[in-house]
């Protein structure tokens, strides 16, 4: 990306593509380079078959004869060329492949106007730098190759030209540096295009890199939004788009979803002899053993307050939700935290509510569901902590 902010800085025909660059560059438009020129030898094809056809209904064959033998290196080549630019081969190989294609195509149209003679001398010659001047303006290849193709072409016209029994070597002279001129504005024409396709692609690389900057920072933010900074589990906001989704959702309630409030008992104390921090670090530990305590990644864990947590299980039953529940406890019992002055042991604990909608709850909402994990909390730090509560009759009077 530097490379390219470096580029995009300069002078637009300044642009030079060199190494990862480059590469990418001609991976980018081999598709459409590819398609020119195979399209151009059918176009040559087509053009020196018609030519042919017509010469051989409208003139003599006497003079249609001579042209026979060099129009036919015409297709050949062109094919061959053609075949080359199917399938993406090294550079130096397609650079061979269309040079030395595009050349014998040259000669060939050359030679049709040499071997016959008269007017078709200069007009055949003059028709070969039109076929060259077309491959170089329409030819999206690097600018030594334009530039091979130009050279040749001339050096054909000239060759050819001062042989030319009808002009002296003046003349011969003269039109091949006028042609010159007109080869070199087209090789000129070819590089600008050359450069702004060049730049397109980089414009679009820079485009692509800030998107992805820009879809990258949104994720974190994202992430940011829906993560509570301490536990780095989901905070309360993105536990109410869960809870809601998994309503919305085809599989829950009808299939059964569970919800568990869990609260750390005694938390205050802890806080109150071994400091905040320690406190701190305690909810980090907790909110790892609820989170290993989840049956895959569809259960969902939230800090809902202080040291409160949400586990939302989808498609659990009253009884797969009492074993989660039952595990989290025990595991939080069995890592020992210490917490000294607690009414339950002088170690860390956790009370659950659980609460669970089946297909006979069907109509109960989200919140119902939570209230009723709230109801069945209160139930079980009522019944003296460290215990898991299931919401029925005695919650829900509780919960009146
Ligand atoms: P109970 O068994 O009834 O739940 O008692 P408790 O002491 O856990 O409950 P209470 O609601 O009285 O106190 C909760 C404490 O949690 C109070 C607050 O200082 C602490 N707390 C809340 N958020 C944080 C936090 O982010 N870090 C720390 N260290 N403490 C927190
Ligand atoms: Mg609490
Ligand atoms: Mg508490």
């Amino acid at each position: 990306m530097q490379e390219v902010e470096r580029q995009l800085g300069g002078r637009t025909r300044d642009i030079h593509l060199d190494g990862e660059l480059a590469y990418l560059f001609r991976e980018r438009s081999w598709p459409q380079a590819s398609k020119i020129i195979r399209a151009w030898m059918v176009w040559v094809i087509v053009l020196d078959v018609l030519t042919l056809s017509l010469n051989a209904v409208l003139l003599s064959i006497e003079t249609v004869e001579p042209m026979l033998l060099p129009a036919s290196i015409l297709p050949p080549a062109a094919i061959v060329t053609a075949i080359a630019f199917r399938k993406p081969l090294s550079p130096w190989q397609q650079g061979a492949f269309l040079i030395s294609g595009v050349f014998l195509i040259l000669l060939s149209v050359a030679l049709v106007g040499v071997n016959t003679g008269g007017e078709f001398y200069e007009r055949h010659l003059t028709i070969m730098l039109f076929v060259a001047v077309t491959a170089i303006v329409i030819f999206p290849v690097p600018l030594s190759w334009s530039i091979t193709i130009g050279a040749y072409a001339l050096g054909i016209y000239l060759v050819f030209q001062l042989r030319n029994p009808d002009i002296g070597v003046g003349s011969a002279i003269a039109g091949t540096l006028f042609f010159t001129s007109g080869v070199a504005a087209t090789v000129v024409a070819r590089r600008t295009a050359t450069i702004l396709a060049q730049k397109t692609f980089l414009l679009e690389l820079r485009d692509r890199n800030r998107l992805a900057d820009l879809t990258d920072a949104n994720a974190r933010l994202e992430l940011l939004a829906r993560t509570d900074p301490l536990t780095g589990v989901a905070n309360r906001r993105s536990m109410m788009d869960a809870l809601q989704r998994c309503w919305n959702d085809d599989h829950s309630p009808n299939n059964g979803v569970a919800m568990l409030m869990c609260d750390i008992d005694d938390f205050k104390k802890l806080n109150d002899n071994l400091g905040h921090s320690e406190g701190d670090r305690c909810l980090v530990k907790v909110a790892g053993i609820i989170q290993s305590s989840m049956r895959d990644e569809r259960d969902q864990v939230a800090r809902y307050g202080g040291e409160e947590f949400l586990v939302l299980l989808p498609g659990a039953h009253e009884e797969a939700a009492r074993a989660v529940a039952e595990t989290i406890r025990g595991r939080v019992e069995a890592a020992s935290l210490p917490n000294p002055t607690s009414h339950v042991i002088p170690y860390i604990t956790v009370s659950i509510g659980v609460a669970t909608a089946t297909r006979d709850g069907a109509g109960a909402s989200a919140e119902d569901l939570q209230r009723q994990a709230d109801a069945a909390l209160y139930l079980a730090k009522k019944r003296g902590r460290n215990c898991v509560v299931s919401y029925g009759a005695e919650a829900e009077q509780a919960l009146k």
